[in-house]
């Protein structure tokens, strides 16, 4: 069970539903279960109220992210209802960032507006591609014209406004690519997401792979892309400040910051994660399952896991490599008896001098040349356990 003592400033929120079900999508998303979208709605303002009254004092809260599934199809009056929940429950600060996600071509008009009432004032939306024929061929269903007006309508009211690719889709030639790329700089946005496509057991994408009916870019070309990527957005005042994340000046997800810097946070809904600084938990990923246990009130854990000082050593490593500021030897040593400290720098100094890392007062960065092997990196590094 979570830990309520220990004071939580993030919050997260899973809105399952989708209008479809993306070839490529490894997320706890149902298409086709509209019908339980108010039922939903109740179990998991429940399961809000529940949290907040096992706590000892109201908690702060400074980030909540409400991510899916496609959390723009939350119909505006339940959505509205689940802040009052929030506010009711916890003290949520006047300059907290509240993020939604929202998907191209499942946005009305009208939603801006009640989202800012809401209080949000942030959107991450999900491009992923500009190629609209690729995308309906994963099954996505949005257009460029889509995606132009969202930004448009949403610019009245948001001034935040974050955008996810994907790269290395099937049929997204280099060109094409830098042109997308080239495309978005031009977009009022603060914040890119870029994610290489990964493909996900038992997902159609996966049979398509299998039985050779896609053909993927080879890892070189996506590696390439990869850089001439940072390079470009960097002059365009979009710098990387975590290997998948770029943003303008002071517009770095404070959210995500704090999944990065393994904080506490908690989630609530259909197979949301948590983490109270010991143990790493996750709800109940069946939705008939969620709803009846959420109904009779009982716990909606069904997985933790109270970490060894190896996986936390393994968190910081991973998590640390990959952000632009770097990890620092201290953060890594900690706990490490004294033999393990000496061979951890030993080994962080040989990677210096191979030319994978660079050292300024004992913190390390990944260099272009150590991004592209950053697994490699930390197999290397993991072998040295707290
Ligand atoms: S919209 Fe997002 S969550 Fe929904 S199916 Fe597609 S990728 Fe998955």
């Amino acid at each position: 069970m979570y830990n309520t003592a220990v004071p939580t400033h993030s919050l997260y929120i899973h809105w399952p539903f989708c209008p479809y079900k993306c070839h490529f999508c490894p997320f706890v998303a149902l298409a086709s279960h509209d019908q339980f979208m108010e039922q939903y709605h109740t179990v998991l303002v429940q399961e809000i109220e529940r949290y907040a009254a096992f706590c000892t004092r109201k908690q702060e809260i400074k980030t909540i992210y409400i991510g899916g599934g496609t959390p723009s199809t939350y119909p505006c009056a339940l959505l509205l209802d689940m802040f009052d929940t929030l506010r009711k429950v916890f003290t949520i600060k006047p300059d907290a960032e509240i993020t939604i996600e929202v998907n191209p071509g499942t946005v009305q008009s009208e939603q801006f507006m009640i989202w800012k009432q809401a209080g949000i004032n942030r959107l991450s939306i999900g491009v992923q591609s500009l190629n609209d024929k690729v995308l309906r061929s994963l099954n996505r269903h949005q257009s460029i014209d889509d995606v132009t007006w969202l930004l448009h309508e949403a610019r009245a009211f948001f001034d935040n406004l974050s955008i996810d690719l994907i790269l290395g889709l099937p049929d997204v030639s280099q060109e094409e690519w830098k042109d997308i790329i080239k495309t978005v700089v031009q977009w009022p946005i603060t914040h890119i997401s870029i994610y290489f496509l990964t493909i996900h057991e038992n997902t159609p994408l996966y049979f398509k792979v299998k039985k050779r009916a896609v053909t993927l870019p080879a890892d070189d070309t996506m590696v390439d892309l990869y850089h001439w990527t940072v390079d470009f957005l960097e002059h365009h005042n979009i710098v990387r400040y975590e290997l998948s994340n770029f943003s303008r000046p002071t517009y770095e997800s404070q959210h995500n910051t704090v999944y990065w810097d393994r904080e506490a946070f908690k989630g609530f809904g259909l197979g949301a994660c948590s983490f109270d600084g010991m143990q790493r938990l996750q709800n109940e990923k069946r939705l008939m399952e969620y709803l009846e246990k959420g109904k009779k009130d009982e716990d909606l854990t069904t997985f933790s896991e109270c970490l060894t000082d190896d996986q936390i050593y393994l968190e910081r490593l991973m998590l640390g490599l990959r952000r632009s500021k770097g990890v620092s030897f201290e953060a890594l040593a900690q706990g490490m008896p004294f033999a393990r400290k000496d061979l951890l720098q030993e080994r962080l100094n040989l990677l210096v001098r191979n030319g994978f890392l660079v050292e300024q007062n004992n913190v390390f960065v990944l260099t272009p040349q150590g991004l592209m092997v950053e697994n490699e990196i930390v197999t290397q590094l993991s072998v040295l356990r707290a």
